[in-house]
């Protein structure tokens, strides 16, 4: 967090574009306080237009008015770009710097779209993670996320567990069910986001299944080439193209199964790390990840996944893939997640995550939102300025998050984290005081985001 951020209110920070805004800047500290005898003056600094209305450079000082312990200016914010206000202290000839705010203005599609970060995918020990449901819940929170889900290796039930824990609990982390998917003989790894039922379950009756399966991939051999003329009925997203030479066809048609049948139960579906590494080569096969690329039957594609350090090849390459796909002219969906086998490993745990542009905090307009587009997914590697990655102006609006907002916010998720890991572990008196901390987060969004 830059220091202005601990010593003065500020607000807002984020505010529509094209319009007014006042601006209330507070110091909370008396070595920066507003005093008798004092000029204040603040200089603005459009970051990248100032052509409309803002004007320069005859506007880049608005009026100051002193209201009590605050200052008050009131600002044309032109477009979707980040706002500079230098406020100096002015005695006499002295001029002294108090602090240098910024602001965000967005268009008026993204205003109303708050951002929610969120783990998609991770590990809990009732598969191979480390530690209990409950706990990996309650860490999220104290790592300032506002949603996730469990999603152990072929079970749901766990990801339902880590939600039982908090059964009448006030918890202002969203916790969804959650698996990843393993079809038998499928090296496709995906993740059923939200589902409302396992996937994993179906393969119980694996006759069955692979029945299905053998149905769907007869369809696929006798689909047109592609760029013919496909059979009426037979689109892209029900993934019926002839297969490239390479493509597995039973690989191929397990995972359209797979996303098809997450997306029936309600979930998002998620194309896990494509560029993972693993017993001497890329899982799975180039030119079926290329078929899954060009025929997107997933709902998210994992942008940024859970690597080690020495892995991290794999998502440079994911990203790269990600560029050449929609150079391609393809949309593509992306979360970021952690994929992470424990939280106290010292590793992936709070290192990717994905920030969701949604107007409210609940599963159906996240995963709307993800699938529309409204996402970035972010790589905070420890002792390394986060990265965020995805579409440009998304991605310019998250940097000015995770320096300006998110701070703050994750500040006060710390302590909600350490009393439902105290619930979870049987403190009989968490519970009442996770009652009282209920709400900050979305007062603090509400004071912020003047949108
Ligand atoms: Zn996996
Ligand atoms: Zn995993």
């Amino acid at each position: 967090m830059r220091p202005e951020g601990r010593i003065f209110d500020v607000h807002p920070l984020v505010a529509r574009a094209d319009t007014p805004v006042e601006i209330t800047v507070t110091p909370l500290f008396d070595h920066v306080a507003v005093t008798d005898g004092v000029e204040y003056e603040v200089t603005y600094y459009p970051t990248e237009e100032f052509s409309l209305q803002s004007g320069w450079p005859e506007a880049n000082k608005p009026a100051v008015v002193r209201d009590g312990r605050s200052l008050r200016f009131r600002q044309y914010l032109e477009g979707e770009q980040e706002h500079v206000f230098l406020l100096e202290a002015v005695q006499g000839d002295q001029r002294r710097r108090l602090g240098e705010f910024r602001v965000y203005s967005v268009g008026p599609d993204l205003a109303g779209r708050f951002p929610y970060k969120g783990d998609l995918h991770m590990h809990s020990s009732r598969s191979d993670g480390r530690e209990a449901p409950a706990y990996v819940a309650a860490s999220c929170r104290s790592i300032g996320l506002d949603f996730m889900a469990l999603t152990d290796h072929r079970q749901y039930e766990p990801s339902l567990e880590a939600i039982a824990a908090f059964d009448g609990v006030r918890c202002d982390l969203r916790m969804y069910p959650g698996e990843e998917v393993h079809p038998p003989g499928n090296p496709v790894h995906m993740v059923n986001f939200g589902g409302r039922r396992s996937v994993n379950a179906l393969f119980a009756d694996e006759e069955a299944y692979r029945a299905e399966v053998a149905a769907l991939e007869e369809r696929l051999r006798q689909a047109q080439p592609p760029g013919m003329a496909q059979p009426p009925g037979r689109d892209q997203s029900s993934g019926e193209q002839a297969l490239p030479p390479g493509v597995d066809p039973y690989q191929y048609a397990s995972t359209v199964w797979t996303l098809a049948k997450i997306r029936e139960f309600g979930g998002l579906g998620i194309f896990c790390h494509p560029y993972w590494f693993t017993g001497h080569r890329y899982a799975p096969a180039g030119a079926l990840t290329s078929h899954i690329f060009a025929t997107q039957p997933y709902d998210a594609y994992e942008l940024i996944g859970g690597y080690h350090l020495h892995e991290i090849d794999s998502n440079t390459l994911q990203v790269a893939r990600y560029h050449e796909e929609r150079a391609r002219g393809r949309s593509v969906p992306i979360v970021g997640v952690s994929d992470a086998h424990g939280c106290e490993r010292g590793e992936l745990f709070g290192w990717y995550y994905t920030i969701v542009f949604s107007g409210r905090l609940e599963f159906d307009d996240l995963t709307t939102s993800i699938r529309k587009l409204w996402s970035v997914a972010v790589e905070a590697l420890p002792g390394q300025i986060a990265r965020a990655y995805g579409p440009f102006r998304l991605v310019k609006y998250a940097l000015f998050l995770m320096r300006e907002v998110f701070p703050a916010h994750d500040e006060l998720c710390v302590e909600e984290g350490r009393l439902m890991r105290l619930h979870a572990g049987g403190d009989p008196d968490a519970a009442a005081r996770l009652e009282a901390l209920g709400g900050r987060t979305d007062a603090l969004y509400a004071k912020l985001f003047q949108i």
